[in-house]
């Protein structure tokens, strides 16, 4: 039975930027008064009146969760947060359509589906990491955005594909996309710990970031790292990687041949 509450969340997804004043308007039983809840949320007595509404069904959680199948836990989460989540799900998905002829919703499902985010990185917040599919932000992480979420999924992604090789947490161990990745560009078989086994000295320079890069760091963020650019900063990949065109080529070989499965 389609009630209220799915109504107001439909409508909702479909409308980026509304959908966090559904909740006040399901209270209301009215699908369309949430259009006037912008207004009504500076009124304090009809705000407090609906936050309980709200806090409980928050409905730009339910869109990520019915959109893609990412699982934001907990009840901190502000509304940047949440839409730097959404539009990165959104831009993954357009970019493996446009790749594979519309096949960005299943190779996402493949990979990506079960994310798991959560507040809390490693080293007293600092870091983000990624253990399984589940991604631990770090504290100050939306003033990246969307482009922060794009490179915590690759992980998701190099530990999803690691599994259909019956090789569990790739970002530890390897045998994921990372590896594969690597591989394929000339980095040699790779070994070490995936996150921190630091820059592959045997990949042909030209295929190499700049010193101070974070994909230098390990295995795991080169892959990580190249997903992120090509979605989100091709043009500043090209400048700081001679050989960019290339990586660009074998992560869409990648995706292509995982999409087509
Ligand atoms: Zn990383």
């Amino acid at each position: 039975m389609l009630d209220n509450r799915d109504l107001l969340v439909a409508r909702a997804c479909d409308t980026p930027g509304l959908a966090i004043h559904a909740g006040w308007g399901w209270q209301a039983g009215q699908a369309s008064v949430y259009f006037e809840m912008k207004k009504a949320s500076a009124d304090p007595t009809v705000h407090a009146a609906y936050e309980e509404v709200d806090r409980e069904i928050n409905p730009m959680t339910d869109c990520i969760e019915s959109e893609f199948g990412w699982i934001v836990k907990g009840n901190d989460w502000s509304l940047p947060e949440l839409q730097a989540i959404q539009t990165a799900g959104s831009q993954i998905r357009s970019y493996v359509d446009t790749l594979t002829n519309g096949r960005g919703q299943h190779w996402m499902g493949r990979y990506l589906a079960g994310a798991t985010f959560r507040h809390g990185g490693l080293f007293g917040g600092g870091y983000s990491f990624v253990s399984g599919r589940t991604i631990h932000l770090t504290t100050n992480w939306v003033d990246e955005g969307s482009p922060h979420i794009a490179h915590e999924l690759a992980h998701v992604w190099d530990n999803r594909s690691g599994l259909e090789r019956h090789r569990p947490e790739a970002i530890w161990f390897g045998g994921g996309a990372a590896d594969i990745f690597q591989e394929a560009l000339g980095g040699g078989k790779v070994s070490g710990l995936r996150w921190m086994n630091g820059r592959n000295h045997k990949l042909p320079s030209d295929h190499q970031y700049p010193k101070e890069e974070y994909a230098n760091h390990s295995t795991a963020d080169y892959f990580a790292d190249t997903f992120k650019y090509m979605l989100f900063y091709p043009d500043l990949l090209k400048k700081e990687v001679p050989g960019s065109a290339n990586l660009i080529r074998h992560m869409q070989i990648l995706i292509g041949i995982q999409a087509s499965r």
